[in-house]
């Protein structure tokens, strides 16, 4: 809802024009709705372009609501922190600089349970319009980013994944 549908998806086409995009690109976070999703497929129709594939990354809501009300950032240099994947040393103090963590708007309860919301109405719909065009990909989303990133590779049949 932060970025009008037009200007994102003009912002995309441009950035995915790059030299440096020539081998193909990983899209994460757009499109967000199914306006989106044909805005697109008819703009890279247009360069004789086409989504390959559409990696759908499978988790409980319960284990989302865990993973985005737990966030906490601090205040002086920006360092995420996370209750139970990255907690502090001291709770509520940065390991970094001693700074105050809080918890940005966007990452309490209440905002993650609307953006849940906006998520099913608006985003979910992207998993059908995919997996009938034949181009869904389902992953596991439970466990490490490690262990994600690997699945996401192993589905995708190629590569190789490189642990952070
Ligand atoms: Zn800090």
């Amino acid at each position: 809802m932060l970025v009008p549908d037009p200007i994102s998806i003009l912002m995309v086409l441009e950035r995915i024009s790059s030299p440096d995009c020539e081998g193909g690109v990983i899209l994460d976070g757009f499109p967000r709705n199914l306006k989106q999703a044909e805005a697109l497929g008819k703009a890279l129709a247009e360069q004789a372009k086409a989504i390959d594939k559409a990696v759908y990354i499978l988790v409980s809501e319960g284990e989302l609501l865990m993973r985005l009300s737990q966030r906490w950032i601090c205040r002086n240099c920006q360092t995420p922190y996370h209750t139970i994947n990255s907690p502090p040393k001291v709770w509520g103090k940065c390991d970094q600089c001693g700074g105050e963590l809080y918890q940005r708007p966007d990452d309490t309860v209440d905002t993650v349970k609307k953006r849940l919301e906006v998520y099913f109405s608006e985003t979910a719909p992207l998993i059908d319009y995919y997996a009938q065009a034949g181009k869904l990909l389902e992953v596991d989303g439970e466990g490490s980013v490690d262990e994600v990133g690997r699945r996401i590779v192993a589905t995708l049949g190629e590569g190789e994944f490189i642990a952070r």
